[in-house]
């Protein structure tokens, strides 16, 4: 009789899938096709884990990869027992491992003193507990091919490692953390679950699993407009704030908001969602009038490189690569200046300069959130000489989204104040719909495609013109935020 763990051929990415969710793992071999495609902000992280992957190869001069994919996996598994074979091979890369029907490939596996040491790359920059669960299952398919481990690390890239400029030092831009003995701890666990995967994927049907937290971490899964379809407009999982409150109430049996019962304690915003009407404070216009003419609206985007680009940074540091400011005279006449770097250099200097001159020295600037604070206090750390110039800078930026989230509601925000939601709701010829980009993440993966990917100039042209678009859709959709709750709030005023 067949083992049912050599029934369905797991990898390591679907024993992971089958850890967050079994249905998640029914449903990627069974139905693929419900999976939601791969958003840019995915796309990116994959991009990311893969060029950090290839760039830790370095670390291992001599290494070979075993460049056979997914669909060659019995050349994969052939290659890899060559080179295993071979005293002369330092280390592998990619290679390919297989066990009672659980088939992995690993990052690097170094050759150390007649034995092996197993090294998995992620682009994060701290330890996980999936790559506990990550390690574990690789160990537990090696051992099981007979391999003789002195070692489990994890490879992470270092937040702290100060790029000088020049060649970047590999040995401080990566971080190894010993998890021998962490892994060893999980090993035991690794076989049921694996025996529970192969038993589940055997029946007819996918198991039956509530959509919840589990759904979004440690990934978000793509099966979630699926399983979610038949869910009401007003599920109690969209009450913003404590999950562990909607996790209470469901208990209880509470299946919408409108369900939720009266004496339930919520927060301020909980209390917005639920009664589902426009509400505003009595001192909304007395806040929106606290504005200094000429009002600016200001608005970065930044990229946040793994491997830093410009000397004086740190992995992930985020770095402005552009700007877009509506600028509203007290007559309302509106005039609009933007930058983008569109060249292979370190671009904060010229923001610095650039955003000075658009911004001059008088009037408010008007941000949403406090990213751009944040943003602007690095620029003056970034560029000495125009320090006092910038925090100045900082010191004039007003905030529309503390108004917002403090004086107004509107039921169409559905308990979210991103911009993305508010303006939609409030200005809805201004909605995303017409732009190429319509979030932050696609601006960053299309300002790399923009900069690193493509050579042909008119697209490059028409991929930083998107940029700008998007960017200065943001500034004008303050603009006009500002006006229309103006206007709503004049109207409430007593007579
Ligand atoms: S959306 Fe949630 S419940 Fe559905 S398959 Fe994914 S993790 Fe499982």
């Amino acid at each position: 009789m067949t083992s049912p763990r050599h029934s369905t051929r797991l990898s390591k990415s679907r024993f992971l899938s089958g850890l967050q969710c079994h249905k998640r793992l029914y449903l990627e071999i069974h139905a693929p096709q419900l999976a939601a495609d791969i958003d840019d902000r995915r796309r990116m992280v994959l991009d990311m884990g893969k060029e950090i992957n290839e760039i830790a190869h370095r670390y291992f001069p001599c290494g070979v990869l075993v460049a056979e994919d997914h669909r060659h996996a019995s050349a994969a598994l052939e290659k890899t027992s060559a080179l295993m074979a071979d005293p002369d091979v330092p280390a592998i890369f990619e290679g390919a491992f297989q066990f009672e029907g659980t088939l992995v490939r690993v990052d690097v596996l170094e050759r150390v003193d007649g034995a092996w040491k197993l090294i998995e790359v992620k682009a994060a920059s701290r330890v996980k507990s999936v790559h506990l669960d990550d390690l574990a299952v690789q160990t537990h398919v090696l051992r099981g091919n007979g391999l003789e481990l002195n070692g489990i690390f994890l490879m992470h890239v270092n937040r702290q490692y100060a790029y000088p400029g020049g060649d970047v030092d590999l040995q401080r831009l990566f971080a190894l953390e010993d998890l021998t003995e962490a892994i060893q701890e999980k090993l035991a666990d690794i076989p049921p679950r694996l025996d529970e995967m192969h038993a589940m994927l055997g029946e007819s049907r996918s198991p039956d699993v509530e959509p919840d937290h589990h759904c979004h971490s440690p990934y978000e899964c793509p099966f979630w407009s699926h399983c979610t379809a038949a869910k009401p407009a007003r599920w109690v999982y969209y009450l913003p704030g404590r999950k562990d409150l909607v996790r209470r109430l469901r208990q209880q049996g509470v299946e919408t908001i409108d369900e939720i019962p009266v004496q339930v304690s919520l927060s301020h915003l909980q209390q917005r969602v639920r009664e589902n009407v426009e509400w505003m404070s009595p001192k909304l216009a007395q806040k929106l009038h606290s504005v200094r003419y000429p009002v600016h609206h200001l608005d970065f985007e930044t990229v946040m490189p793994a491997v830093p680009l410009y000397a004086h940074t740190y992995p992930y540091q985020p770095i402005p690569i552009q700007w877009s400011n509506h600028t509203e005279s007290e007559d309302g006449s509106l005039g609009h200046t933007a930058y983008l770097c569109v060249e292979h250099k370190d671009p904060r200097e010229e923001i610095a300069v650039s955003l000075l001159e658009s911004v001059g020295e008088e009037g408010s600037i008007c941000v949403y959130s406090e990213y751009e604070q944040y943003i602007v206090n690095a620029l003056a750390e970034a560029v000495p000489r125009l320090r006092k110039d910038l925090l100045r800078v900082g010191e004039r930026l007003w905030d529309l989204l503390e108004v917002l989230q403090s004086h107004y509601y509107h039921p169409d925000f559905q308990g979210s104040f991103s911009i993305k939601s508010v303006l939609p709701a409030l200005v809805p010829s201004l909605d995303y719909g017409d732009l190429e980009i319509k979030d932050g993440a696609t601006a960053s993966a299309t300002y790399h495609r923009m900069m690193y990917v493509v050579t042909d100039w008119v697209e490059r042209q028409r991929l930083a013109s998107a940029l700008l678009a998007y960017c200065a859709r943001d500034t004008l959709g303050m603009v006009e935020l500002r006006r229309v709750l103006a206007q709503k709030a004049q109207s409430a005023a007593p007579s």
